[in-house]
């Protein structure tokens, strides 16, 4: 049992003003839940202990004693994210408020990730690793998987995913053999959770993050709760079909938006350096890959649009390999949006701020959403955090975290 699963009303209203950034003495808990001082200080007593809070310094006073103030101790509270691809694993340690601990990524071999039990423990290696090695500096939390397919949360279910050629795979027998309670949800929902998490938008935003990887997904947020469907399928923009009748996809229909602007379909035209060869072309002029780059600027506009549509988002953001394009990929596909739709009026469009991590590490903080029960997904205030704390990727232990 981890510390705080006794954790049941004021206690998990007085974690969550700290999570939210408050500094609070004692007597300010006591007031906050209409409960005594001795109760007050049992609550902040018990959260020290699981190494949630730490001293913040002393409140000045006017007369008598100061009173101590206390803070979320946020290096402490930490999780792991694992992300699925069908040819390597991407592992991170992070902390609740996004900061990245430690990443790892790791090579599987492709070819035997359609036998789940090889990808099972594969990740299990993964996530055994990163305990290890930090279970004594943090208070790990939980572990998270983020797989490219459609995925029932509640039942640790992997239903399908076209681009492992993997049915039906339960990762109930995985949360067995854990020291840690695990979390699978799809790569594009774990994606948004953790840039909303991390970000600075109002938390009634709605957005749709795009996961541009092998194949493309989207994970839908609407003020702040992710938008999964009736059987976990929504946001499936990936297998939508833009050009019908050609270009087969893995999922067995034609025509899908990610045979068009997938990492795959960039590598099918440019080479496995297509990031590179766009960041020449558009710097360079290089002409080769022009009419390539202007092709998929339209299909990615038709994509969105068609998103834009059913959903009308305040906020589209773009995570995968392209998202480090930044304003080169922006730029163009505004002016695309610009050009041919009405549809798209009004929406900000941008790159993750995390592209090449995102699912890693909402798949990490996805984990918090059950430390707050009844709450859905909740941010902590972002606004004190340091902004290059939390997107800086350490590879080694930080030695404030010791
Ligand atoms: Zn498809």
């Amino acid at each position: 049992m981890r510390p705080w699963d006794s954790f049941q009303g004021a206690r998990i209203k007085v974690l969550r003003s700290f999570l939210r950034g408050a500094h609070l003495t004692r007597q300010e808990v006591a007031r906050l839940i209409r409960q005594s001082l001795p109760a007050a200080a049992s609550h902040i007593d018990a959260l020290m202990e699981a190494g949630l809070l730490e001293l913040a310094g002393q409140r000045p006073s006017s007369g008598g004693r100061p009173a101590d103030e206390y803070q979320i101790n946020p290096p402490s509270l930490a999780a792991i994210g694992v992300e699925l691809h069908p040819n390597h694993i991407l592992s991170v340690c992070c902390g609740v408020n996004g900061e990245i601990w430690d990443s790892v990524r790791t090579d599987i071999d492709a070819s035997l990730v359609r036998d789940g039990g090889y990808a099972e423990a594969m990740i299990a290696k993964a996530i055994n690793g990163l305990h290890q090695k930090w279970r004594r500096k943090l208070v790990i939390h939980g572990a998270g998987i983020a797989v490219p397919g459609i995925v029932d949360c509640e039942n640790r279910l992997l239903v399908n995913a076209p681009n492992l050629f993997l049915k039906n795979y339960s990762f109930g027998g995985l949360a067995q053999k854990l020291s840690l309670p695990l979390f699978v949800d799809n790569e594009a929902n774990a994606a948004a959770i953790g840039e909303y998490w991390t970000s600075s938008v109002p938390p009634s935003t709605s957005m749709v993050l795009i996961s541009i990887r092998e194949g493309v997904g989207a994970g839908i947020l609407l003020a702040g709760q992710v938008v999964r469907g009736r059987s976990w399928r929504a946001g499936e923009f990936g297998h939508m079909a833009i050009r019908a009748g050609v270009r087969p996809c893995n999922c067995g229909r034609t025509g899908c938006w990610e045979q068009y602007v997938s990492e795959r379909a960039l590598i099918a035209d440019l080479g496995d350096d297509a990031i590179a060869r766009l960041k020449d072309h558009i710097e360079d002029g290089d002409g080769s890959v022009s009419g390539i780059w202007a092709q998929y600027i339209e299909s990615l506009a038709i994509g969105i649009e068609n998103i834009a549509a059913c959903i009308n988002p305040d906020l589209v953001v773009i995570s995968g390999s392209i998202a480090n394009l930044g304003d080169r990929l922006i730029q163009p596909l505004q002016r695309a949006l610009a050009e041919v739709s009405f549809l798209t009026q009004g929406i900000q469009v941008s790159v993750s701020k995390h592209p090449d991590i995102a699912s890693a590490l909402g798949a990490g903080l996805m984990t918090f959403s059950g430390l707050l029960p009844g709450l859905g997904l909740k941010r902590p205030d972002m606004s004190n955090i340091n902004e290059n704390r939390m997107t800086s990727t350490k590879n080694e232990g930080d030695s404030h975290v010791g």
